[in-house]
């Protein structure tokens, strides 16, 4: 397959972003209110400024070393970064000051790492706590019936700043299938923004992909992580 044509990432931005702007309209929310995460992995820096010079304002990547190098090379480019794929432990000393937003937060020994290496740099890291949504066994993250508690073991660490959670729902054939679990995941939030920790805020919710984001607007996503419906199907 031939990777898309200049004119054809700049087309697809704009779809993705009238998309957005149209789910979010059907249910009167306003639509400043999701931010587009360009889901970048495997994705040249080429085709990445293409992204960016078309409306791009947060790129997301996934594994720590094909991040570091992007970073470098895009260092003067208007953009953000997140980190939006697993991160492992022994990693987290070489994303310090990367990242505004770690989305994949999927443990409680990760937070205190991370806690631990922001507070040697004199900084604070936002994240986000990926909650495992469908309970799916294969998967990493906050068991939806444990997070609430473990949230508050997490609001004691003083240099890491929560955000809101994430999920990957599991594979559904249609966008409609995952309504549920964005639901749910609104609710969890729901559920901690009620104990009103005061460093623990529920502001952000990451949710929808290439295939279902319009949905996970309607179900309040803040954040969508799309990669193939701008970048054209991964290779690598
Ligand atoms: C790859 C990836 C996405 C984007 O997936 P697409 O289906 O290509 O839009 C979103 N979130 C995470 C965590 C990813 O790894």
């Amino acid at each position: 397959m031939e990777p898309p044509a200049r004119e054809t990432i700049a087309t697809r931005v704009q779809v993705v972003l009238s998309k957005i702007r149209r789910a979010a309209e059907k249910v009167g929310r306003p639509h400043g209110s999701i931010r587009l995460v360009a889901a970048t992995k495997t994705v040249g820096v080429d085709r990445i400024l293409e992204g960016i010079e078309a409306g791009l304002s947060i790129v997301g990547e996934n594994r720590v070393q094909e991040a570091v190098p992007k970073i470098a090379a895009l260092k003067q480019a208007p953009v953000r970064w997140h980190f939006i794929g697993q991160l492992q432990r022994r990693k987290v000393r070489s994303v310090m000051g990367l990242f505004d937003l770690i989305h994949s937060v999927d443990s409680l020994e990760l937070a205190q790492e991370i806690d631990r290496r922001a507070g040697d740099a004199g900084s604070c890291q936002d994240i986000l706590l990926e909650v495992n949504i469908g309970s799916e066994p294969t998967k990493t993250g906050f068991h939806p019936d444990n997070i609430v508690q473990l949230v508050l073991t997490m609001a004691a660490l003083s240099h890491i700043q929560i955000k809101g959670l994430m999920a990957i729902p599991p594979p559904t054939a249609d966008a409609e299938m995952a309504r549920p679990y964005f639901r749910k995941l609104r609710d969890v939030a729901t559920r901690i923004a009620e104990m009103s920790l005061p460093s623990v805020m529920m502001d952000e919710l990451s949710m929808g992909m290439s295939s279902d984001y319009e949905v996970a607007v309607e179900e309040g996503a803040t954040l969508v992580r799309v990669g193939t419906a701008i970048f054209g199907a991964r290779h690598a």
